[in-house]
């Protein structure tokens, strides 16, 4: 328990969409005070496509209002995705979520900046300082110091460290992580519907072609009169390193892509011919955190703590799921829920609260990572043996069939299991 009354001072290290959540979120804890250090000068105005899954949608909810998230998202009918033939463009197989539920809370299709823009709407005043790139953390038997590039050091109590997959509070404590290429380049842009007024046959859902070499292809609006490019295309290493993440590819990008797209369903072709411009992302990853906590000080949420570069699109309901989690524990173990203490002298046990967080994360997201290394089997050991393309369409859409319990996740749920197996922990 901290000794003294004084607010729980909390440092959280990056102001992506999960360190703008992690802000939003425990600025709700009483006697806290939250400061968001993030290193560019202002919110970055660029990104791409992202999906909102069922499980993001809902821990989104948590501090929002979720009629406000309809507002800049698209969800394509008559269901969330169509995968199709690859070649002929027919539809195989629609994704439903694993239960009716409300439309708002069905999987839908955004662009990370009204996203973005739309979480940190819920982040108080004040909270975020730019231009702070933090270095290090060290930690005393008084709390942890925060150093950042060109700024004085600040002491805190917790530090969240929601850097991204290049993170440095990360890396600090793995000094010998390597990044590897994940042997997928993605090419992705957003906008403005409007260039596809002379497209014939632009569809009205979210769509997803899929190759036998394990080619992706996403195209579909994505609210606010944005329209969403997305290939997930295998390059080798070379290809890979010429490429910038998150820059333009530029003419050789889309050149490359209409060769490559070729053969396959007309409509990806008539698209790229509009795009105006190309992002490439070569995709590497490092191995996740086996935990998300370092000592009694130290938390990592989002890419930091799962550096992946996109999973299932679950890149952000990963995170935002991390935070509630963190939240959770952190309000559950204060006084304030323990004895009824009145919200201004609420103190916090970081130990228990951190274990309960690292308890009801560790498991769900060890066994996500697992799934990765097991589709990789999969596609070595099923889908590459299949004996022609009909045989092949049969065996992929066998492996459509699952990963509801990863895009449907209710971490809250997860984080009352914990607290149920440790209730005397916390209330004795
Ligand atoms: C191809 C691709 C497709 C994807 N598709 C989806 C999808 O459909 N759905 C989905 O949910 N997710 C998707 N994702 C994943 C999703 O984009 C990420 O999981 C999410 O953006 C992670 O957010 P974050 O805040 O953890 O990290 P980031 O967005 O990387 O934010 C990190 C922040 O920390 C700041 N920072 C970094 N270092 C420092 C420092 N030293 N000091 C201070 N600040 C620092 C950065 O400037 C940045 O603002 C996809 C990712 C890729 C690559």
């Amino acid at each position: 328990m901290t000794d003294v009354t004084k607010p729980l001072e909390i440092a959280i290290v990056g102001g992506g969409i999960v360190g703008a959540f992690a802000a939003a979120t425990l600025s709700r804890l009483p006697n806290s005070r939250v400061t968001l250090y993030e290193k560019s000068e202002g919110p970055r105005e660029a990104g791409a496509w992202i999906a909102l899954t069922e499980a993001a949608l809902l821990t989104l909810s948590r501090i929002a209002n979720i009629e406000e998230v309809q507002e800049f998202v698209y969800r394509g009918k008559p269901a969330p995705l169509a995968r199709r033939h690859w070649k002929t463009g027919e539809v195989l197989k629609y994704d439903t979520s694993s239960f009716p539920r409300p439309d708002n809370f069905v999987q839908a299709r955004t662009h990370r900046v009204p996203l973005h823009n739309f979480v940190l709407k819920h982040v108080p005043e004040g909270v975020i300082k730019y231009n702070h790139a933090a270095v290090k953390v060290d930690v005393d038997s008084s709390g942890a110091i925060l150093h950042f590039e060109n700024q004085d050091p600040v002491r805190a109590d917790l530090v969240v460290a929601a850097d991204g997959i290049y993170s440095r509070i990360r890396r600090q404590f793995r000094v010998n992580e390597k990044l590897e290429y994940k042997g997928i380049v993605a090419y992705r842009y957003v906008f403005d519907e409007k260039l596809l007024k002379d497209v014939d046959g632009v569809l009205d859902d979210t769509s997803a072609w899929m190759g036998r070499d394990g080619t992706w292809v996403f195209l579909g609006k994505v609210g606010l009169g944005k329209y969403g490019f997305v290939a997930l295309i295998p390059e080798p290493p070379n290809v890979a390193s010429d490429l910038t993440w998150n820059r333009s590819a530029g003419q050789w990008g889309i050149s490359h892509l209409l060769e490559f797209f070729q053969e396959w369903d007309p409509l990806i072709t008539k698209i790229i011919k509009v795009l105006p411009d190309i992002l490439a992302f070569p995709l590497e990853r490092a191995p996740w955190l086996q935990d998300l906590i370092i000592g009694d000080r130290i938390a990592f949420a989002g890419d930091a703590a799962h550096p992946t570069s996109g999973v299932y699109a679950v890149g952000s309901s990963m995170g935002f799921d991390d935070i509630w989690a963190l939240y959770r524990a952190l309000s559950e173990t204060s006084t304030k829920s323990t004895n009824g203490d009145p919200d201004e002298q609420t103190k916090y046990n970081l130990p228990l609260s951190l274990f309960l967080f690292n308890e009801t994360r560790k498991h769900f997201l060890q066994r996500v990572e697992r799934q990765t290394f097991i589709d990789g089997e999969v596609k070595k050991k099923y889908l590459n043996l299949a004996k022609d393309d009909s045989d092949w369409q049969r065996r992929l859409l066998n492996t459509l069939g699952g990963l509801d319990w990863v895009k449907e996740h209710n971490v809250e749920l997860e984080y009352q299991k914990v607290r149920d197996e440790h209730f005397l922990k916390i209330y004795t």
